[in-house]
Order: structure tokens, then sequence, then C-alpha cells
């Protein structure tokens, strides 16, 4: 069965980056009828931030990417938190002790600090010089009663086996000539990386290991370790970079790219999901506006190629609008929209409403069927440029009187025809009736008309625009020294 994991470290909250390895895996996963394992790789406990190991979860849940199992679900191979799991670390410590895979190493912190700076000074990538792997029976017995907790290291000798990486195809990195024995468990009893995840991967039971292609590398290093340890290693699968499309890492310093921030600022997470799989590979054609359940049987890990993603964030707003409008052509779906406006609409006038009939399920419905196509977000129904939706403009007769000197005339027949017992309002008769508004006044035309309307119903010069800013500065109406009905 396929069991694929994602195992960041809470070391920070989810970013897109995170997200996008989470979501290959998810959907690899439901491809195959297979799980997907949330785990968290917290053994350096000094790089652990407060808070984001729950919103890790969160997030997941967010994007409608949950884990079958987690730190929170549990699940049949848990804990799902390696500092829960420091057992099976000195478990599997002590066979390759036992069998010579690994010793321990007595070196202390200064000296290991002098090698690294001896190197760096002969311009040399530092590495462990494997002094303790030799020492003899007698000296390590003797070392070991002064210093009962060494750190352990792995031989990594011999030549690494070769794999076929699913994206990366053949590769073998000679990791035995290049770097020193790694440390695979601390002397505070910690495992290093290396260790922890082998060891994981195994007990977990996973079948793929779809990762970030930072890790290429280090897979030599995992197959000697599983090789020394006796287990069949999972297939792997590195996931070339997300990157920002000028080539620029994706970086967590741009400040917005942690999940958290496009929940908050009313992003749909259907919309992330399709502009992170857009941007890059594993389908056969690239096209926007696919769900969930599209990106999951049209997704073919082979088509996986070793660019990197370019991401483009300024089509995001794009992205939304298209799932926006999908999610308001199905009705139940619409239905928790007109409740999500509803509450958006208390929470930006609430007490500036004048006329509580706007909070209506049909009135509300009704603007998001008329303005879908024209906004982004479901938010931008509250922003500055619709709020003439939800509470009446503050319109004076100075701003009316910047559009036409003709204003009052215009006014007083604008509303004769409203007022006119036997008038319907149907669009066509509306417009004819305009049309003759300015044919009977001298020197003004039906476009002055229109605008006087604009202005008086929606306090606006311009059209409330598409995007994520409002074009309208509120310090155009300034004085509201007469009221114009609302029609
Ligand atoms: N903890 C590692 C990370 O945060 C996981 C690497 C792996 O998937 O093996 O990137």
């Amino acid at each position: 069965a396929v069991r694929v994991r994602f195992a960041p470290s809470p070391t920070g909250f989810l970013h897109l980056g995170g997200l996008r390895t989470a979501l290959y895996n998810y959907i690899f996963a439901k491809k195959h009828q297979g799980s997907f394992i949330l785990r968290l790789e917290d053994t350096d406990q000094t790089r652990l931030v407060p808070g984001a190991a729950e919103n890790i979860e969160a997030m997941l849940e967010w994007a409608g990417i949950p884990p079958d199992e987690s730190p929170r679900r549990g699940g049949p191979v848990g804990p799902y938190q390696q500092s829960q799991r420091l057992e099976l670390y000195a478990q599997a410590t002590k066979a390759l002790l036992e069998s010579g895979a690994a010793y321990p190493c007595f070196c202390s912190p200064q000296r290991l600090e002098l090698l690294k700076k001896e190197a760096l000074r002969n311009r040399q990538t530092p590495r462990y010089d494997n002094r303790c792997r030799n020492l003899t029976q007698k000296q390590v017995a003797q070392k070991l009663a002064k210093d009962p907790k060494p750190a352990i290291r792995f031989r990594l000798e011999g030549e690494a086996p070769a794999f076929q990486d699913l994206v990366y195809g053949w590769n073998r990195h000679e990791v035995a000539s290049v770097e020193g024995d790694p440390v695979i468990l601390k002397s505070d009893g910690f495992p290093t990386y290396h260790l922890a995840c082998v060891v994981d991967d195994h007990h977990m039971g996973i079948s793929h290991v779809l990762r970030g292609s930072e890790w290429l590398v280090s897979t030599s290093k995992h197959l000697l370790l599983y090789q020394a340890l006796g287990w069949q290693p999972p297939r792997f699968a590195h996931l070339p970079l997300l990157l920002n499309k000028d080539g620029s890492k994706l970086s967590k310093r741009q400040g917005d790219i942690f999940l958290e921030q496009f929940a908050a600022a009313d992003f749909l997470p259907d919309a992330l999901l399709d502009i992170i799989t857009n941007c890059g590979s594993g389908f056969a054609e690239n096209q926007m506006g696919r769900t969930l359940p599209e990106l999951i049987t049209q997704f073919d890990l082979t088509r996986i190629t070793c660019h990197s993603a370019l991401l483009d964030l300024d089509k995001l707003p794009e992205f939304n609008r298209l799932h926006l409008c999908r999610l308001v052509s199905n009705e139940t779906q619409r239905r928790q929209l007109v409740g999500k406006l509803q509450a958006l609409v208390e929470e930006t006038f609430g007490s500036q409403l004048q006329d509580r009939d706007v909070l209506d399920p049909a009135y509300v419905e009704r603007i998001i069927l008329l303005r879908q196509g024209h906004i982004c977000r479901l938010q931008d129904l509250v922003s500055p440029a619709h709020s003439y939706l939800w509470t009446r403009p503050a319109v004076g007769r100075v701003q009316l009187g910047t559009i036409s000197e003709k204003v009052d005339a215009i006014a007083k027949r604008v509303l004769g025809i409203l007022e006119a017992p036997s008038i319907s309002l149907t669009q066509d008769m509306l417009n004819r009736e305009l049309k003759k508004v300015s044919e009977g006044l001298e020197g003004t035309r039906h476009s002055t008309v229109m605008q006087f309307l604009r202005v008086a119903l929606s306090g606006q010069l311009v059209n409330g625009q598409m995007g994520w800013t409002a074009p309208w500065s509120p310090s155009f109406i300034h004085s509201a020294d007469i009221h114009w009905p609302a029609l």
C-alpha cells in the first residue's frame, strides 16, 4: 500500500513551499488509495518555534489536505512526533553499535570547533576526521568511564548504493569519501535528522518519500543506513524547488508566504493549491481552475520534471476569482458564501447599517451573483469601493455639483421617472427614460446623467474595480448636506 509522509520541522509556520510538498504527497496518496502521514521532526529542540506544530497541522486542514495519521489524529504507528520516539532511535543505534557500523565519539566540542576553523582557513569544507573510529575496545572502556554519554557516529564506508529517483533518475553520491562520519545520536539522547528519518520511514511503513530536492544528496547516506540496519528502503521522488518568478529563493523573509496570511486575507485554499501546482509539473498540461479532486485524478508522478517551479503570486487574485465563481455556481457553497458575507458586512459596517434589510439572505445572494466575476475575494464586497451596497453613501451637493451645474434639474427628472406610479422598472424601460432626461436638458450628455446617478447612489465617481485595494478614497466625500433617497 502507498504510504507517504510530510515531515516538516516545527521551526516555523507552514509556508507555500511546505504546502506544496505536503500537497504532492497528499495527491499521490489519494491517487493510489494510500495514506498521507504528518510527522513532526522536532529533534532539534533549540530551533523549535512555539505554536509551529499546531499551525502546521491546522493549516493542512484549512487547505483541505488533512493528514490521515498525525500528532493530533494519532494512528497505528504513532507517536507522530520524533521527540516522543527516542526509544526507537536508541534501539537502532544499539544495533548499529553492536554490528560495528556505529561508534562512540568522545571528541570535545572544542576539538570539533578547531577542526572546523582549520578547514575554513584552508578553504576546505569542514568534515570530521573520523578520529574516534579506530579506538580500541580498551580505549573506549576507559573513555566511557569518564564520559558515559558520548555522541554516536555512523561509519560512512564503502560505495553508496545507486538509486533510481522517480524524478531525477539514477543517482549516487560518494558521501563516504567526501563527508566525515555523521553523528546519528547526540549525547543528550536525541537523534539527528538522518537517523530519525530512516528509522521512522522504516517503522511507519513509508512506501515513497516525496520531499524537496535539497535532500537528494543525503539519500545516499540514508541508503547506507538502511543497508547497515538490514532494512528495505522506500522509493524516492525528490521535488524541484519552488522559486519566485524571477528565480530567487521563495523566502520566509518576504513575509507573505505563510498560509495563515493567505487565510486571513480571505484567499481560498483551492486557489492556493491551484497556483502552486500550476507553476510546476506533474500534469499533462497546466491549466487554471483545477480543484483538488481534479488534481488527484490528473496527477502523474512521472510527469514531474527536474526544473524548478516559478511562482507568480501576482496571479493569485485571478486564481481566486476563478475559484470563487466556481463556488458561487454551486448552490450549497453559495449558501455558505451568503452566510460568510452577512457576517463580514455585520463586522465591517455594524452600527453604520441604516437599513438592516441589507442582511437579508436573498439580497446578499443577489449581490454575490451580480458581482462575482468583478471581485477576486468575497471580502472585496465589503471594501470601501462596495460600501454603497450596504450603507447609504454620504453624498453632498458639493460632490454632485462638480458633475454638472444642472444637477438639480437632473435630480428632479430622475426622481420623476422613479416616482411615476405607472412605471415598471425594467432595464430597457429605465434606459429609455433616462435617455430622455439628457435629451430634454440642453447641453447635458447622457453620460453626465449616468455619472450623476452613479455618484448619487454609490458615492463613487468610478466603478469599484477588482483588485486588492479600493481605487476610491473616502476623503472624496466630506459633507452630506443633502440626502438622496435610496432606490
Ligand atoms: N525535516 C525535514 C524538512 O523539514 C524533512 C526532510 C524529509 O522529508 O526527509 O525538510
